[in-house]
Order: structure tokens, then C-alpha cells, then sequence
């Protein structure tokens, strides 16, 4: 790559050797499918900063995850590696699990900390809790972290998310267990966490971040993974009832409004210009939720599932004067992100095999880009099975189907859960450029010219399952109540006894 000066502003220090290196605000949607958005064509989504972003940013359209669940997915985004590597697999983490993503492995904030940045994350994590908070991020590289540490139906939610009064109370969320409490650090500040006023807690939280590296002139890695937009969808007050597209729609209203303050921060404090600013989400959306979930537009399925609804996502590369604004089609992964961090700031990356590859070919050249080929992990990894899918190109073979609860109660029955594990030889085969629906099936009868791709799928596949070892699997360690987070830790009876009134930060 050639080093590249715009504007007399900004250099990539890994490049030219400057001093100044870039922040970075990584902004991530839960639970949000392919046509959610504003800017993907949905017609009563209101998304006016992300569409800003798109508009003016680069956007990928042929961008994965890793999983189509959440705790998967934000461990390869963190990781820049598989799962299955680090543990965080099947399924994923509870209020009690024993098990996190393990602290031996090197995430986003861990590989920026040493140059000097300093870092926040703001939201949800769920990638462990664990023994006196062993697993939260302050332990992975976060200098700040205001948030919840798991789903936020993964509590008692009744008459917590409902705001007015008088809006219908959607949801059922665990019961059982503690409350989702709000952390500050290592410190339960709310439990139960006021969720209508938790979006502007963010927001404000980020902001002063923001500020305080600005004045300071320090670098700064600011994470912001939004309980919005998993079920049950609700908004506070500045979103509620704003959108035309019911609760969904203003929950994403309300993350994109939290996008919009993060920008205008970025601006005021004048480092918008030394900023690369991307947006993703962790995996499609929950289907089962009918018209109260989300919309993976065009393809397949959605949460649960390896078809393209449950792991391709809307994302955008935004960094005004340095990424030219523009549509890319090159092949993508989160798990591209922290190589592609690190090497605009020019960081080691970890000594561990990574999955990731650098990405700035495609977003400062809009060129092809490092990336071959995706491989798709159902939501419960074995070695006995290995991918369900690979992407090769514009090619997807399916060597394995299985629908989904989580993508039960719409037309198509390939994505229900009664569509049960069906192994596919030869692997269904799909040309996702002229059918990214994924509806015609390239058989070999028909097309005998395409052997040759399954051979080379195949031979894909081979060497990338020579090369994965399965770390042992953080999930099935299982749960202990007594992990449940809990204000007061030694009241009694639990879980209904955790309960402490807002404490300030
Ligand atoms: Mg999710």
C-alpha cells in the first residue's frame, strides 16, 4: 500500500511514520438484518445518521459474521478470530456461566492499549461475566465500559421496557434469574437497569469519552455494541412511537440517534477528520418475532441459520477525506476488523493464528481486497460437522441446512426449526451474485462446468479445517446461579433480592 497523505490532515502512521494515529469507533447493531436499515430500501425504517454514513462512507453489501448468534460473533469481532478457537461456542453465554471469552486472547483494545490509546466500550457484551466480573471487558482491554454484560432479555424484563405507560408491553424475557443489572467498570450501578433512559446514558457516556481523549490529544478505540435491536424491541422517550414501523423500528431510531451524537462529538471536538468510524451488526435478524423483529431483506433466513439472512450484514466504512464514498462488493468479514485497526495504527498483531485479514486495499483503493472465501459456522460448532457452508467468490455451497427457531414463522420452511439438520452431496450450490436470494440451486446435472468450483470449495474447506483447532468450549462449562450478578451479593432469597436504585457515575 502507498502511503497515503489527504488533505495535509491525516497520515496512516503504519505507512509514513507519523505520529498521529487515528481513533477508531467501532458501532455495532444486535440482532439487525441485511434490509433493516434506511439506506438498504426499507421503507419505514428512519436511520437518517446511518444512511449519512452510508452515503458518505464506503459501503460493503457482501459482508459476514462469523455466527448467527450473538456471543459467537462478538468474539470473532474482538478476536479477529473464529469461535471455535477461542471457545465461545455453542450457542452462547448466560447471566451465570462459568465460562468467558478467555483472557488469553487478544482483542481489539488489548492490541490498540499499547501505542497509547485509550479505551471505552459502551453496551453489551456478552462474552462472559463470570467470577467477580473475571470475564468483563475492563479485563479485555477497556479502560471504560458502561453497560450490560449479557442480553437484555436474559432477565426479568416485564414493565421495564415499556415506556409510556400506555405502550403495549411486548416481550417475555427470562425469568428466574437476576435482573439485567448496569455496570460501570467492574461495578453494578443499576439493578434492574432503567432501559428507557439507558440509550442517553450511552450516549452521554461516549460523548464525554470522546471530549476528554480530545482535549487530552490522546488516541482513543471507543466500542459501541447497542442492546438495540434485540427482542424485545422498546425506545425511551426522545424515540418512542417515531418511527412508523412500531417498536423495532424505534429502537433502531433510538441506536441511530446515539450514532448521530457520536458523530456530532467527533465533529465538535474537531478529530472527525482522524477518525475511521465503522458500522456492522452481530448476526440476522430474529424472524420469529414476525412483524415486531427485523428484516433481512432480499435474502435467506435470518437469525440462527447459515443461510445469507442469518450472517450477512449492512455495514459502512466512514472516514470523510480519507475513504472515498462508493459501494464495494469485495468480500468481507468482522473478522477483518482488527487487522485492518491494527494496521492503520500500525500495531503488532497477536502472535495466534488469526482468521482476519487487513481490509485497507478495499476501503482506500476500493480494490478486491485480501479476502478468498467465508466460511459459515452453525450456531453449535463440531468437529464432526465443521462449516455448514463456504463462500468462494460469488459462489456459496451448502454442504450442510438447518433452520431455526430463531428464524421460525416466515413463508420459506427452510428457515424453520422443524427443517432439520439435511447434508447436502454434492453441496447445494449457489451464484450469489445473480441469486443472492439463495432459490436456485446450481445442480452439477445441469451445470457439469461448475465442478471445478466445488472442487476448489472443497480443497478450501480441507485446508481450513487442517488448520482450526477447537479451543475447549467456554459455553459448555455451563451455569452457576451463584455467578449471576448481583448488587448485593450476599442478600437473600436470590435472584429477587439483587435489586439496588441508580447509583451515579
Ligand atoms: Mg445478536
Amino acid at each position: 500500500m502507498e502511503c497515503t497523505c489527504v488533505l495535509g490532515l491525516v497520515l496512516l502512521s503504519a505507512v509514513c511514520g507519523s505520529e498521529v494515529l487515528p481513533n477508531f469507533v467501532l458501532l455495532f447493531a444486535d440482532d439487525l438484518g441485511f434490509g433493516d436499515v434506511g439506506y438498504s430500501g426499507h421503507p419505514s425504517s428512519l436511520t437518517p445518521n446511518l444512511d449519512k454514513l452510508a452515503a458518505n462512507g464506503l459501503r460493503f453489501t457482501d459482508f459476514y459474521v462469523t455466527s448467527p448468534v450473538c456471543s459467537p460473533s462478538r468474539a470473532s469481532l474482538l478476536t479477529g478470530r473464529y469461535q471455535t478457537r477461542s471457545g465461545i461456542y455453542p450457542g452462547v453465554l448466560y447471566p451465570g456461566s462459568r465460562g468467558g471469552l478467555p483472557l488469553n486472547e487478544t482483542t481489539i483494545a488489548e492490541v490498540l492499549k499499547p501505542l497509547g490509546y485509550t479505551t471505552a466500550m459502551i453496551g453489551k457484551w456478552h462474552l462472559g461475566f463470570g467470577t467477580n466480573g473475571t470475564y468483563l471487558p475492563t479485563r479485555q482491554g477497556f479502560d471504560h465500559y458502561l453497560g450490560i454484560p449479557y442480553s437484555h432479555d436474559m432477565g426479568p424484563c416485564q414493565n421495564l421496557t415499556c415506556f409510556p405507560a400506555d405502550v403495549k408491553c411486548y416481550g417475555h424475557c427470562d425469568q428466574g434469574v437476576v435482573t439485567v443489572p448496569l455496570m460501570n467498570g467492574e461495578t453494578i450501578i443499576q439493578q434492574p437497569v432503567d432501559f428507557v433512559n439507558l440509550e442517553n446514558s450511552y450516549s452521554d457516556f461516549a460523548t464525554q469519552f470522546i471530549h476528554t481523549a480530545a482535549q487530552k490529544q490522546q488516541p482513543f478505540f471507543l466500542y459501541y455494541p447497542s442492546h438495540h435491536t434485540h427482542y424485545p424491541q422498546f425506545a425511551g422517550w426522545k424515540a418512542v412511537g417515531r418511527s412508523l414501523r412500531g417498536p423495532f423500528g424505534d429502537s433502531l431510531l433510538e441506536f441511530d440517534s446515539t450514532v448521530g451524537n457520536i458523530l456530532q462529538a467527533l465533529e465538535d471536538t474537531g478529530v472527525l477528520s482522524n477518525t475511521f468510524v465503522f458500522f456492522t451488526a452481530d448476526n440476522g435478524p430474529e424472524l420469529m418475532r414476525m412483524s415486531r423483529g427485523g428484516n433481512s431483506g432480499l435474502l435467506k433466513c435470518g437469525k440462527g441459520t447459515t443461510y445469507e439472512g442469518g450472517m450477512r450484514e449492512p455495514a459502512v466504512a466512514y472516514w470523510p477525506g480519507v475513504i472515498q464514498p462508493g459501494i464495494t462488493h469485495s468480500l468481507s468479514s468482522s473478522l477483518d476488523i482488527l487487522p485492518t485497526f491494527a494496521k492503520l495504527a500500525g500495531a503488532p498483531l497477536p502472535k495466534v493464528q488469526l482468521d482476519g485479514v487487513d481490509m485497507t486495499d478495499i476501503l482506500f483503493n476500493h480494490g478486491q481486497g485480501n479476502r478468498e472465501v467465508m466460511f459459515f459456522y452453525p450456531i453449535d460448532p463440531s468437529e464432526k460437522y465443521s462449516v455448514f457452508a463456504v463462500r468462494w467468490g460469488k459462489y456459496k455451497a451448502h454442504y450442510y441446512t438447518r433452520g431455526a427457531a430463531h428464524s421460525d414463522t416466515t413463508p420459506d420452511q427452510d428457515c424453520h426449526m422443524i427443517s432439520f439438520l439435511k447434508q447436502h452431496d454434492p453441496p447445494l450450490l449457489f451464484d450469489l451474485h445473480s441469486d443472492p436470494s439463495e432459490n436456485y440451486n446450481l445442480s452439477l446435472k445441469d451445470h457439469p462446468e461448475l465442478v471445478s468450483v466445488l472442487q476448489k470449495i472443497q480443497g478450501l474447506k480441507e485446508e481450513f479445517e487442517a488448520s482450526m483447532v477447537f479451543g475447549e468450549s467456554e459455553i459448555a462449562k455451563g451455569s452457576d446461579p451463584q455467578l449471576e450478578p448481583c448488587c448485593t451479593p450476599q442478600c437473600s432469597p436470590k435472584p429477587e433480592c439483587c435489586q439496588c436504585k441508580s447509583m451515579t457515575y
